[in-house]
């Protein structure tokens, strides 16, 4: 009853297409989109996680991580950085949709349930953005997907031992070379004792090339990080 009139009040639309959805669940995206979205399954990278192009199979190790093997532990996302998934990460990011930061999260925290049930962590730190970057934006994405994630695994959420000390060129027109040197040394550890020995899971919206993420681990287990994990929405797959 109470549920029928708060429909007509606010009717649910799906996040993607805005379809009315009756009876629509914490995540408000309508069967039809929840299809469209791809979760990144097996087989993969067992560290970097990308998903390999054949069908069957165990997981195993890429040529890339092999060669040069990145500062994180692992890293998992949830599902491929395309279709609506890619199209809710844009107007979260960009049209400043700041409700969105609770069905990624959800769909995240959801997917990567059997992953993070074999991972034990000890907190949640976002990627930090630079002071410039967060004024233009207004909010940090990964500090509101990381604050859903943190409430679902049951993890304190730490939003300040990493700063980004160092403004970087946005790293979407740069090559994949280019970028881990572009943000080399741009991260800093305000506080080591909050995590010198500690298992941190590094949260981001998305994984594309990698550099990021590599290089805030690379900061944290200089502080003393026991062990970077890093769990992302999406992942660019090529
Ligand atoms: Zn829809
Ligand atoms: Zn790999």
């Amino acid at each position: 009853m109470l549920r029928a009139f708060l429909d007509i009040l606010f009717p649910p639309l799906c996040h993607i297409c805005r379809t009315f959805i009756p009876g629509a669940g914490p995540l408000h995206i309508c069967a039809g989109c929840r299809e469209a979205i791809t979760p990144i399954s097996s087989p993969l990278c067992d560290l970097c996680g990308m998903p390999f192009v054949t069908i069957g199979g165990s997981d195993h190790r890429c040529g890339a991580c092999s060669l040069s093997p990145p500062r994180f532990d692992s890293a998992r996302a949830a599902t491929r950085f395309d279709g609506p998934i890619r199209e809710m990460i844009h107007r979260f990011k960009y049209d400043r949709r700041v409700q969105l930061a609770r069905p990624l999260g959800l769909i995240t925290s959801e997917t990567l349930a059997p992953w993070i049930a074999l991972t034990s962590a000890d907190l949640v730190v976002p990627v930090p953005l630079h002071v410039r970057r967060l004024r233009q934006r207004g909010f940090n994405q990964a500090i509101l997907i990381g604050q859903v994630l943190a409430r679902q695994w049951q993890l304190p959420l730490d939003r300040t031992c990493l700063r980004r000390i160092r403004w970087t060129e946005p790293q979407v027109n740069l090559a994949a070379t280019e970028r881990a040197v572009n943000v080399r040394g741009a991260f800093a550890v305000s506080a080591p004792s909050r995590v010198e020995g500690r298992r941190v899971l590094l949260v981001d919206d998305v994984f594309t090339t990698g550099s990021t993420v590599a290089e805030c681990a690379r900061t944290l287990k200089g502080a003393g990080a026991a062990e970077v994990r890093v769990v992302t929405v999406a992942r660019a797959v090529a």
